[in-house]
């Protein structure tokens, strides 16, 4: 397979299917506070190097592919605990805090897969460590994320596939975080959807 899924898109993809759309199929990109940050945060992370401590062993920047789902990307922290097998721990930085919407799980999730497959084996958890609260949530690799994560990987091809932008999201607090609001224009679109509203109304009457 090459048309491979980056795993980091499907963040994209499960926070607003249209901003996915813009970044993947129109190539188009905005920084924002939030963005650049994570992205600082990343390249801090990002060392590449070993570390064994006890029977733990700790691998950064580890690329990871999946063939049966089609995703590729790298993980930021891997931690494998020595055994017969080996338990893998895959670990995501985030810039943020704990969310309640699985954006950041799926992500790890789609991990996970990945790396279930590449070792053969069965990832039953992952944490999310933030930076914003300086702490780790623990993620569990239940049925209920694996299926939210392989409906997402299938949406993100959808639309990759279709090559077609979905209309903006009925969600006015993610839009105002979100860096390609400017670009995005949701307003224009609720206010045209506003107008035809009103307009069927009338001419229903
Ligand atoms: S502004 Fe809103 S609808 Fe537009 S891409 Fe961002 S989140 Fe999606």
């Amino acid at each position: 397979m090459d048309d491979y899924l980056f795993i980091s898109a499907l963040q994209h993809y499960a926070y607003c299917p249209r901003q996915f759309a813009l970044i993947h199929v129109e190539q188009a990109w905005a920084e924002n506070r939030f963005t650049a940050e994570g992205r600082i945060l990343h390249e801090r992370v990002d060392s590449g190097e070993k570390e064994q401590r006890g029977a733990l062993r700790y691998e950064r920047s580890v690329q990871l592919v999946s063939e049966r789902y089609g995703v590729k990307g790298k993980m930021d922290l891997l931690e494998i605990e020595n055994g017969d097998p080996p338990r893998y721990f895959p670990v995501e930085y985030k810039r943020g805090k704990p969310k309640v919407e699985d954006w950041d799980r799926i992500q790890l999730c789609a991990q996970a897969l990945c790396i279930e497959e590449m070792k053969n084996t069965q990832v039953s958890e992952g944490a999310i460590w933030y930076w914003e609260v300086r702490r780790r949530e623990t993620v569990e690799m239940n049925e209920a994320l694996r299926r939210t994560t392989v409906a997402a990987i299938e949406g993100a091809r959808e639309i990759l596939t279709l090559g077609k932008t979905p209309s903006p999201i009925d969600k006015k607090q993610r839009c105002r975080a979100c860096s390609l609001v400017d670009l995005c224009q949701p307003e224009t679109f609720r206010q045209d959807w506003s107008a035809r509203y009103v307009e069927q109304l009338l001419t229903r009457q």
